[in-house]
């Protein structure tokens, strides 16, 4: 059911027209990808080129070490669902703007209405923001937050965005702390018993 209905609302969203100048630039909508009924969602900013150019979230450069990342507490992504703050890739790989952020709300909105996450990863500081509506991401990463999201209790983990990691030469300081945030998220889906993590070592470089 939950599979149907996330089908019938990236239908809806497909063709969206709410913002011209991603409408204009968009190889296609990345409406989200995963396991429809899973107990956790992982939230990006938007989608790159490569996703862009493919529709499915997270498959570029950050998408890489995003999946190591749950490889390393035992998740590949086809046990979570991933979508974005905002579908449209921006031109340039800009920020969303707040109207973009804006229009998109109700399609994020619809889809935890109907996935009823559990555990709700933002990855940076917009998806952070979109939902326990506070950013800075360096104090508040790997924190836990019990988020009321429209009468649902949600356990939401902030993380500090795969692409930080890029952008800083693969520092392994910032390697070690995004680790230690994902082990948190696997403690956090081991106590509301969401799945059996199976946790392997030696994952090789990122
Ligand atoms: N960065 C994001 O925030 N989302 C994606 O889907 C890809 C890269």
């Amino acid at each position: 059911m939950k599979k149907e209905n996330l089908q019938k609302l990236e239908k809806e969203y497909k063709s969206c027209q709410l913002c011209p100048e991603l409408c204009e630039n968009r190889i296609q909508v990345v409406f989200g990808g995963g396991k429809p009924d899973s107990s956790v969602l992982l939230l990006g900013e938007a989608p790159g080129l490569n996703e862009s150019q493919q529709g499915i979230p997270f498959c570029g450069a950050s998408g890489k070490i995003l999946a190591k990342l749950l490889g390393h507490i035992g998740l590949t992504r086809d046990d979570v669902f991933i979508t974005n703050t905002v579908i449209c890739r921006p031109p340039n790989n800009r920020n969303p703007k707040a109207a973009e952020i804006k229009n998109c709300r109700s399609r994020l909105e619809e889809t935890i209405k109907i996935m009823k996450p559990k555990v709700i990863v933002t990855i940076g500081n917009f998806a952070t923001k979109a939902i326990i509506g506070q950013a800075g991401i360096t104090q508040i990463r790997g924190k836990l937050f019990d988020i009321d999201l429209g009468g649902m209790m949600v356990k939401v983990v902030p993380v500090v965005h795969p692409a930080n990691l890029l952008y800083n030469g693969h520092s392994p300081v910032i390697l070690a702390q995004m680790q230690k945030d994902f082990e948190t998220i696997g403690s956090v889906i081991d106590k509301v018993g969401l799945s059996k993590r199976i946790v392997q070592k030696g994952l090789g470089d990122y």
